[in-house]
């Protein structure tokens, strides 16, 4: 089942000289508040486990650098975010602050969520966020563009999951707002985590609040938002599901255009001109660049040759993802309930998830396959936020609250052989991210 890297890689080496710990970037503070330059590690706090592993570089966003390191106080190897220059303006570090609230909230085994937050340094420097999660060896678009066989059972798998995070995440009440194979990570054991909540939000119950348009990665960026919707919701994330089901079948990107336009075109060209109701919350201009087009009917049957795997099954299924009007598209619970994703649910829920146990007499299965939030998100954090100073402040106290008491506090250590190319790090530059959507007045 394995389709990704073989855990033994990963595995620690528990010896060697104590004194290579000093070339690791993360290190067991102090217990005084530490200022990061200048910092020096006390080694006698720090656990003296060796890292087998260099700390390197696994992923660069738009809003964050990911590294793969060691955590002191175990071994283990995790992945640390850094959030940089976070107080630039206040929207950026409102941001910020909503993704750190939404990451020591989740508690899923498809949501990737918090280990830990580094001790932050005197509020007079802090600038910087680092964010410490359990590490993934992939993400499904490296797994996608790989020679790596991927089954029908794979398939099925992937995509229990990434519905089971997603039910999961809506019933926080959280749009995420870019799904995309990316944001998808699998470790070797198959087992998938949704993340990167830079552009997530809580759903907005107003209707005539405007929303941005600003998200999801134009390829699997929903037909309403490419249209110029003032409000959307759930749906959005749906569609972007349905694109990666079909891309997972393929192995190529379902609608893969140029400019926000022609991903409007191609979505027409397989599901047809859509009915003018299905448009109804379209921007005018945008309606009218459908309707001027000569009709197009539906051309759905090609999803069956995406693969051999593409049975009756896997085309209802896709083809209720794949609705244009999201009031009609599938929410991810009823998703679930549909007998293409049986088998899937049964092999996660046999050997691969952590709700349900063996028992001499057999497995004991969970009652809630699908779990939803145990206590709803509050938002209400975000109610006075009205600057910089005081976003710094509020997310200063939300750190220091986060940290385990049980646990050594964390800090990055400024003497370690990768620190200066860790700090140097950057975040991906305008030019690399996904185009705009279009203007269409
Ligand atoms: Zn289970």
């Amino acid at each position: 089942m394995a389709v990704v890297g073989q855990r033994s890689r990963q595995l620690m080496a528990f010896h060697g000289p104590a004194a290579a710990s000093q070339h690791a970037i993360l290190a067991a503070a102090s217990s005084v508040v530490p200022y990061y330059t200048g910092a020096v590690v006390p080694q006698h706090s720090a656990s003296p486990v060796t890292p087998s592993a260099p700390d390197r570089p696994i992923g660069y966003g738009a809003f964050g650098v990911v590294w793969s390191v060691t955590d002191p106080r175990d071994g283990k190897r995790v992945a640390l975010k850094k959030m940089p220059n976070v107080f630039q303006n206040l929207i950026s570090c409102k941001r910020v602050y909503r993704e750190l609230k939404m990451l020591c909230h989740f508690k899923h085994d498809n949501v990737l969520s918090a280990q830990d937050i580094l001790q932050p340094p005197h509020i007079d420097f802090f600038q910087e966020i680092y964010v410490v999660t359990e590490l993934m060896q992939s993400d499904l678009h490296k797994i996608i563009v790989s020679p790596q066989p991927l089954t029908a059972d794979h398939v099925k798998v992937f995509l229990y999951q990434i519905l089971r995070g997603l039910k999961y995440l809506h019933s926080t009440r959280v749009l995420h707002r870019d799904i995309k194979p990316g944001n998808l990570l699998v470790n070797s054991n198959c087992c998938l985590k949704i993340c990167d909540f830079g552009l997530a939000r809580v759903v907005e119950p107003d209707d005539s609040v405007n929303m941005t348009q600003e998200v999801v990665t134009q390829y699997y960026r929903a037909p309403e938002i490419l249209m110029g919707t003032r409000h959307y919701s759930y749906a959005v994330d749906l569609w972007s599901v349905g694109c990666i089901f079909a891309e997972l079948l393929s192995r190529r990107i379902l609608f893969q255009a140029q400019t926000p336009i022609q991903q409007l075109d191609l979505i027409t060209d397989l599901l047809g001109t859509p009915a003018r109701d299905d448009m109804r919350t379209a921007c005018d201009a945008a309606r009218q660049h459908v309707m001027r087009q000569k009709h197009k009917p539906p051309t759905l049957a090609a999803l069956y040759t995406l693969s051999n795997h593409a049975t009756h099954e896997a085309v209802h299924l896709m083809c209720r993802l794949l609705v244009f009007d999201p009031a009609k598209r599938i929410a991810a619970a009823e998703a679930l309930a549909h007998p293409y994703l049986d088998e899937g649910r049964l092999r996660y829920h046999s050997c691969m998830c952590k709700c349900c146990y063996n028992t001499p007499t057999g497995r004991n299965y969970t009652g809630q396959f699908e779990p939803d939030t145990q206590g709803a998100f509050s938002f209400s954090f975000e109610n006075d936020l009205t600057s910089i100073s005081r976003v710094k402040e509020k997310l200063y106290k939300t750190i220091l609250e986060q940290q385990a008491c049980t646990r050594v506090p964390l800090c990055i250590n400024p003497t370690s052989a990768s620190y200066k190319s860790f700090a140097s790090s950057q975040c991906a530059q305008p030019s690399e991210l996904p185009p705009s959507p279009h203007v269409w007045e």
